[in-house]
Order: C-alpha cells, then sequence, then structure tokens
C-alpha cells in the first residue's frame, strides 16, 4: 500500500482525531474504569465516554471551521458534562490546544508540537502536578518530548507522531511502580504502588488516535 506523506495535520483530520479519540475510551471504557477502580473510584472510561458522546453531535451539526474552534469545543464540552478531575483537565489541554491553532485550518509539526507542550503545561498548571506523579502527565510529558526531538530533527509529521505513541505508552506502563501523590490515587499512598495509572492510559490512546488519523 502506498501512503501520501503528508507535512500537515489537516482539519478533516484534526476532527477524525477527536472522533477516533472518542472511539478509543468507548471501546476502552471497561478497562480504564478498571484500572481507575484499582487506585480511585472506578469512573474514569465512563467520565470521558460521556464527554466525547456530548462532544460527537456538536461536531455533526456544525462542524468547526478552524482547528483553534474544534478543539475549544471539545474542551469545554468536556469541562461542562464530564465529572471528576480528568474533564477540567482533558478540557483544559483541548482549549490550550485550541488557543494555540486558533484561525489555522492545518497545522505543520513545529506549530502541532508548540500546541501540544502548552496543552501538557496546561495540564501541569491546572492540576498542580508534575511528572512522575503518576498522572497522565507521565504519558503526556515523554509525548510531546518525542514531538519536540522530531521536531528540531526535522523528521517528518508521521514518524515523529509514531514516536510520540510510543514515548505515551512506555511512559504508561512506567507509572506502574510508581507512587501516586496527587489526585484519588494520592490518598492511597503506598497502595497505589503496582498499578498503571488510569489517565495515562487514555493520553496514550489520545497520541495513538492522533498518529491513526495522520496517517490516513
Ligand atoms: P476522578 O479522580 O475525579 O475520579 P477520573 O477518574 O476521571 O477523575 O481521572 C483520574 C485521572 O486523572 C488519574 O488517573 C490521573 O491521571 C488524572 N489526575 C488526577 N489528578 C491529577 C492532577 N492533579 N494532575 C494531573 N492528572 C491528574
Ligand atoms: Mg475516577
Amino acid at each position: 500500500m502506498t501512503m501520501a506523506v503528508s507535512t500537515l495535520l489537516t482539519l478533516d483530520q484534526a476532527c477524525a482525531w477527536v472522533r477516533r479519540f472518542g472511539d478509543a475510551i468507548s471501546q476502552n471504557k471497561e478497562y480504564l474504569t478498571r484500572l481507575d477502580a484499582a487506585i480511585g473510584d472506578g469512573d474514569h472510561g465512563i467520565n470521558l465516554d460521556r464527554g466525547f458522546r456530548a462532544v460527537r453531535p456538536k461536531l455533526d451539526a456544525a462542524p468547526p471551521t478552524d482547528l483553534g474552534a474544534l478543539y475549544k469545543l471539545v474542551g469545554s464540552t468536556l469541562i461542562s458534562t464530564v465529572g471528576g478531575a480528568s474533564g477540567p483537565l482533558y478540557g483544559t489541554a483541548f482549549l490550550r490546544l485550541g488557543g494555540a491553532l486558533a484561525g489555522k485550518t492545518t497545522a505543520g509539526l513545529p506549530e502541532l508540537s508548540t500546541a501540544l507542550t502548552l496543552a501538557y503545561e496546561g495540564v501541569a498548571a491546572r492540576g498542580k502536578s508534575r511528572r512522575g506523579e503518576k498522572t497522565m502527565l507521565d504519558a503526556f510529558g515523554p509525548a510531546v518530548d518525542a514531538l519536540q526531538d522530531g521536531t528540531e530533527a526535522g523528521r517528518s509529521l508521521l514518524e515523529t507522531v509514531e514516536a510520540a505513541v510510543i514515548a505515551a505508552e512506555v511512559g504508561t506502563e512506567a507509572t506502574i511502580p510508581l507512587l501516586a501523590t496527587k489526585g484519588r490515587a494520592g490518598f492511597l499512598g503506598e497502595n497505589s504502588i503496582g498499578h498503571q495509572d488510569p489517565g495515562a492510559t487514555s493520553t496514550a490512546l489520545l497520541f495513538r488516535a492522533l498518529a491513526a488519523s495522520v496517517g490516513s
């Protein structure tokens, strides 16, 4: 199979990314919820699925005409419909993405890398958290590092986004031995050790959905 190598994330691909992530959340709802049952309150998959069920009809009713509008719609919908920590955190990430890409209908790797770095920093600021605390940042951080590395090295969009997926997945697995200090898992102290963080797991799905959308 030959595949056109695109250097830009288009508006169509960006919309497909959001839909794919929503589909992945719905397919992994039980899994994410099970992970959250071990170190939280067992609702992570349910929370995010509720959010994306609200996003889909809005995209269908009025397809956004630029990347900023798309991600702002996603962010504000997640904030208003998802209870729990992950709604405002993912909501902040998407609002930051939307702010960084306002008015654009395409984004090259450098812009996407900068926008996702701002999104990552937004989650850290909102959550008063940093890497190593067994949260979604442990997947998000390595993924944005990979995007920055690929940008600096002049690698292609697809290759770089695929590297970000691996980085996010490795980061997610690396949450297993970590001690949680933030969110509900933080209340468990030592008992949080030995479990994979649900938020990092969903963030790895976010990057996997991005790679699938860039590569199709
Ligand atoms: P809640 O904990 O309110 O039930 P969810 O279950 O939907 O919310 O989401 C839990 C996930 O949110 C965690 O697995 C973790 O990755 C993430 N999280 C929680 N608190 C923080 C924080 N302060 N900073 C970053 N991520 C966090
Ligand atoms: Mg929960």
